[in-house]
This record gives structure tokens, sequence and C-alpha cells, in this order.
């Protein structure tokens, strides 16, 4: 069963802007782009992490014992969208080492700006653990619901979808098909352009991020 929530975080934070402001400026060059958009993910997975469960542990701190708690095993994953997805979720797995790491290999296709699906690479029991599904733009919706639909199918329930960039028509589009799964966005821009790029958005995060224009 499917759970209406329709969520949508809009990271609001000095730091989330100025940091942002450098990557949609067209001057910043790639190795700066990808530095920044490293510290950015790690601001963003405050938020982005919030979700995750945790599990009761006995420990022994120096002084006496004590209940904490711990991440589940198996331990969440994190699903990068490629490849633009990789600028997200490298920071992610800094953060938290701990959780496996999944590919998704989707492209938009140039004229009809659906996506199509080229690779998958997934944790086996990957039903069994909470999900973080990584892509810097969510501007058609249309990757993202590939992805989030291709997890479903394989078992998965918990999901949390982050991006740096959403687009309203993006955010619609998803939330429509996966009223389910929160949105983290460190921006939520004005519309989409004849070619489906956010405005004003940072162009082609791919692009940006691999410096391949
Ligand atoms: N993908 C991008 O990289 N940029 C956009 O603006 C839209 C989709």
């Amino acid at each position: 069963m499917i759970t209406e929530k329709r969520s949508l975080q809009v990271l609001d934070h000095p730091l989330v802007v100025h940091k942002l402001s450098i990557l949609r400026d067209k001057e910043t060059p790639s190795y700066r782009f990808r530095q920044v958009l490293h510290e950015l993910s790690w601001l963003l997975a405050y938020p982005t992490f919030s979700a995750l469960k945790l599990t009761p542990v006995d420990i022994e701190t120096p002084l006496e014992p004590m209940t904490t708690a711990h991440l589940p095993d198996p331990m969440p994953c994190l699903v990068s969208i490629l490849r633009a997805g990789n600028g997200l979720i490298d920071g992610f797995s800094q953060i938290c080492p701990e959780a496996s790491v999944g590919h998704l290999g989707l492209y938009r296709d140039p004229k009809t700006h659906e996506p199509v699906s080229y690779y998958s690479s997934l944790p086996r029991d990957i039903a069994d653990r909470q999900v973080i599904v990584g892509d810097p733009m969510l501007a058609t919706g249309g990757s993202a619901v590939m992805a989030v639909e291709k997890l479903r199918s394989m078992g998965v329930t918990d999901m949390v979808f982050a991006c740096l960039v959403a687009s309203p028509e993006g955010v619609a589009a998803f939330h429509d098909k996966c009223p389910d799964v929160p949105i983290i966005t460190a921006a939520l821009d004005r519309e989409l352009d004849d070619n489906c790029y956010i405005l004003p958005g940072l162009g082609d995060a791919g692009d940006r991020i691999y410096g391949t224009n």
C-alpha cells in the first residue's frame, strides 16, 4: 500500500544558498563545481538522513554501560542515478560509509525527453534496506519516477529522494506517481524550458561535474 504524504522539504539555510549560487554561476569551473557540490551534499545529507531508522544497542562507555542506538543491519542503501547522481551520493557515502551504494543508469532521450534505462547494480537484499535515491536535478521527474518504480518493483518500501534543484513540474510529476516518497531539495526553481532544463537552474549537472561539454 502506498501512503499519500507528498512531502517536499526545501532547505532554507544561508550556507546552502551560498554554495548553490557558486554551482549556478556559469563561470564556476568543473573542479570547483565538484568541490562545492561535495560540501553541499554534506549539508543535504543532514535532513535527508533524518528519516533513517535506528536499532537499540548495548555498549559500555569508559564510565558505565548504556543502551544507545545504531543504524540497523542491513544498512541503508544509497542509490545514484547515473551519472550526475554520483556527485551527490559520493558525499552521502562519506558521511555514512557503512551504507551500500547502488547505481541506476538512466539517460534522457534527447527527442522525447523520456528516461531510458541502460544499467542497474543494486544489493540483492535491497528490499530489506531503507533507500536514499540521489540525482542533482529533478526536472521532468521522469528519471526519478522510473528509479523509484524500479526500486519498488524490487520490494523497497522505504525511500527518500534527494536533489539539489527541483522544478515545480518535476515535483508535481513525482508527487503524482510517488506520493509516499519525500523529496529533499536545496532549491525549488521557477520552471522548465522547452528542452526540459530547469530555469534558472545550473545547466547540465553531469557536464558541469565532469567538464564534458
Ligand atoms: N538535467 C540537468 O542536468 N539539468 C537540468 O536543468 C535538467 C535536467
